[in-house]
């Protein structure tokens, strides 16, 4: 009977006791359909039956860093490396409210340069005083005093992930920076006021059940608002070239991690990540919403740049443009019997003001 399973489920509540490597990998070890049920009770107890829409624009795949597993890392030369002017960002964030989504989500490559923060902040401070859209950004690394010129612009939250809680295995992947830098990124974001999500990318080659719940540990321990995880998947064009995803002969263990996400800490927002649905065509994102995941972030970008922010192969949603994906979201949506989020869709933690 799927009520009387669903009430079990929502007796069974968030993981109690210590969150530790150990309960995490009991939970990850644990049978899979009772932790799917068991994260959706959470999640509709906690988060409601919203969906929140945060529509993505790409808005620059220029990039000073050369991570191992990224499609628009510098030393890869075929992206035709672009940056949309700020008239062509306005133009789709002002349909954007009509499509649905109360929050655009403007990511980019990483460049560190006076001009380019400065482009940034201009744009922000358009987008705040033009639309009625909340703003996130996704840009990478950047000294306190730049997250503070963007806060005071109108940014209201910043995504920036650790990808894994392993520092040598950080240090391998991104010869440009280290993870306990980025971690002070985010202590940073934290004590200006914006709200803080990050993440980490599932089965990077050699992940073992131990190094997932690390990961999963140190989401907790960082108690952030949003969290964004999704399947690591090998680019033709860098050095990961061919690698397997550590979970290829187990790949539901990656919705697993997401209903362990949405278990040791209840209130997040979690977005269900793109790269579900080029692991899983058609059904990747859906199955992460019915998994503990409650935001869906449909791609903004104009069409006739989205061949060129290819980060891994198979990104779904390539060939549309004009809040076609918009349109799909809210189909994919209604057809779990869920119905998308009013108004900005914040943090459910309450905070202290900075
Ligand atoms: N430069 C910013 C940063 O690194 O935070 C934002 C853009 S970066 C391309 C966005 C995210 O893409 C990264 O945090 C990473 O997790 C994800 N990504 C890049 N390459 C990937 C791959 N091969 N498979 C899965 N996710 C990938």
């Amino acid at each position: 009977d799927p009520v009387s399973f669903d009430a079990a489920a929502a007796a069974a509540g968030p993981l109690a006791g210590p969150i530790d490597r150990a309960a995490v990998v009991d939970l990850l070890r644990s049978p899979r359909e009772a932790l799917y049920a068991r994260a959706d009770a959470v999640r509709r107890a906690h988060m409601g039956d919203e969906v929140f829409l945060r529509g993505i624009v790409e808005f620059s795949n220029v990039c000073a860093n050369d991570c191992l597993y990224c499609g628009i890392r510098r030393s890869n030369p075929h992206p035709h490396r672009y940056r949309i002017d700020a008239d062509e960002i306005l133009a789709v964030a002002r349909r954007m409210a009509g499509w649905g989504q109360t929050t655009i989500v403007l990511q980019s490559g990483e460049v560190d340069t006076p001009a380019e923060n400065d482009r940034l902040a201009a744009l922000i401070t358009r987008i705040r005083a033009e639309t009625p859209l909340a703003v996130t950004v996704s840009a990478g690394n950047r000294p306190r005093a730049v997250y503070a010129t963007w806060r005071d612009a109108g940014m209201d939250r910043y995504l920036l992930r650790f990808e894994t809680s392993d520092p040598d295995l950080f240090a391998r992947l991104h010869p440009d920076c280290s993870l306990a830098e980025r971690l002070h990124c985010l202590s940073d974001l934290r004590d200006l006021g914006v709200q803080v999500g990050s993440g980490f990318m599932i089965g990077l080659p050699g992940e073992t059940l131990e190094r997932l719940a690390d990961n999963l540990v140190l989401v907790h321990t960082l108690d952030l608002d949003m969290v964004g995880i999704g399947p690591f998947i090998a680019h033709p064009d860098t050095p990961l070239a061919g690698q397997a995803n550590a979970w290829a002969d187990d790949p539901e263990m990656c919705f697993a991690a997401v209903a362990a996400l949405r278990l040791i800490d209840p209130d997040l927002r979690v977005p269900a990540t793109t790269a579900f649905d080029a692991m899983f065509p058609g059904v990747g994102r859906d199955l992460a919403l019915q998994r503990g995941a409650d935001v869906f972030m449909p791609n903004d970008t104009p069409g006739r740049y989205r061949k060129d922010y290819l980060l891994y192969p198979d990104k779904p949603c390539v060939d549309e443009g004009d809040g076609s994906c918009s349109s799909c979201a809210t189909a994919r949506i209604w057809s779990l019997g869920r119905f998308v989020g009013e108004g900005p869709g914040h943090s459910r933690k309450a905070r202290p003001t900075a």
